[in-house]
């Protein structure tokens, strides 16, 4: 199996097969079953970030895994080595269509972990999607993954499981019997609508008998939860010898940039953030320079000082390009890196119109203190 190198498509989603060039070499996308990596998938993946990248591994939004700073001649290498993991598709295509997003929540003997594995079976056969378009088995104690991006989604409802369309507010009752194939109808019907590339920008309404609210809970925060020690990921990145020491038990991956630790109460490691107040938790920000080609400025460390005058509830998108790619969402406030210096964004996304411009870093505490807080 050969990698397609897809380094001057801008917009494309990077994946094992079709790995994306960054500032700092190829970039990896790997997909785990269900969100779910074993103790040796663990620690065979910081091996591999180490031996043919350059050590870093990124966790992103739809709860996958990347290899950052991968050379073209160790792709051969490390499809081997993936296949072997069970981490791999079989092609291309199919490593696109199965953009699934577990609850990380799930519980021994519900039905989450079957509903996957039946999903990404029917969907091994199925039509090529369009990019992005995605499904959410949202099937634990309650629906938590609403505010992650997806078209389809199976959850929880008071009376057991739902189907529900992105854009709608109910859901179709189902079981876990007839929950895959009333999806792949809808997923038949959405395709034979055209050229719409995500469910919730159609006209029509999915034929769905949605009469059911999903039974939603809260985010998931850093902390202990039912399921283990949930630690987020600085900026949503770790190095191999830190992602090595998590091996102690397998890891749920989550859509916000943390992973479960399952079963354990203490970290097996510093660095990772623990306390759900921490103020890392209220900035985002991007690779930015150098690692992306993108970048106009470094972002993290700037990220990382202004953290602290972030108060609770409120978020600091710094991005590195208009991109946006560390929070595609408004944010309170946005830095968006312009030729070394930054544009600042009230309420709106990195591309949105801004309030001020090209403000050296050096001023950016003074003022960010005057729109975080107009009393000072
Ligand atoms: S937002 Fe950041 S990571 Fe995304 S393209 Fe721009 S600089 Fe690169």
């Amino acid at each position: 199996m050969s990698g397609q190198v897809q380094g001057q498509i801008r917009g494309w989603c990077p994946g094992a097969l079709r790995p994306m060039m960054s500032g700092d070499g190829l970039v990896l996308r790997i997909r785990p079953h269900a969100g779910r990596l074993l103790p040796e998938q663990v620690l065979a993946l910081a091996d591999l970030a180490e031996t043919h990248g350059n050590g870093l591994i990124d966790l992103g939004s739809r709860a996958h895994l990347q290899l950052r700073g991968v050379t073209e001649a160790a792709l051969p290498a490390l499809h081997q080595a993936l296949i072997s993991l069970d981490l791999l598709d079989f092609s291309a295509e199919a490593e696109a269509r199965r953009n699934i997003l577990t609850t990380p929540l799930h519980r021994a003997g519900d039905e989450t972990l079957t509903l996957v594995e039946g999903l990404e079976e029917a969907l091994r056969d199925a039509p090529v999607l369009p990019a992005k378009f995605g499904f959410a088995v949202d099937t634990g104690a309650a629906a938590i993954l609403g505010g992650a991006s997806a078209d389809l989604r199976i959850e929880r409802a008071a009376q057991g499981l739902i189907l529900r369309a992105e854009g709608m507010d109910r859901g179709e009752p189902v079981t876990q019997d007839t929950a895959i194939p009333r999806l792949i109808e809808v997923l038949h019907w959405f395709l034979a609508q055209g050229a719409a590339t995500r469910m919730a920008r159609l006209a029509a309404r999915p034929p769905l008998n949605a009469t059911e609210l999903p039974m939603t809970g809260p985010a998931l925060v850093p902390g202990r939860t039912a399921a283990g020690l949930c630690l987020a990921l600085p900026f949503g990145q770790i190095g191999a010898a830190k992602l090595r020491a998590l091996a102690v038990a397998p890891l749920r991956l989550t859509p916000w940039r943390s992973v479960i630790v399952e079963g354990i109460t203490r970290a097996p490691v510093t660095g990772l953030i623990e306390d759900p107040h921490d103020p890392l938790l209220r900035v985002a920000a991007c690779t930015g320079a150098p690692g992306c080609l993108s970048a106009e400025a470094p972002v993290r460390g700037l990220a990382r000082s202004l953290a602290p005058l972030v108060p609770a509830g409120a978020l600091l998108h710094v991005s590195g390009c208009g991109k946006g790619c560390a929070h595609p969402r408004p944010a309170r406030l946005t830095l968006t890196a312009r030729q070394g210096r930054f544009d600042l964004i009230e309420d709106g996304t990195a591309s949105a119109s801004p309030a001020l411009r090209g403000l050296s870093p050096d001023d950016l505490p003074a003022i960010l203190r005057g729109r975080l807080d107009p009393s000072l």
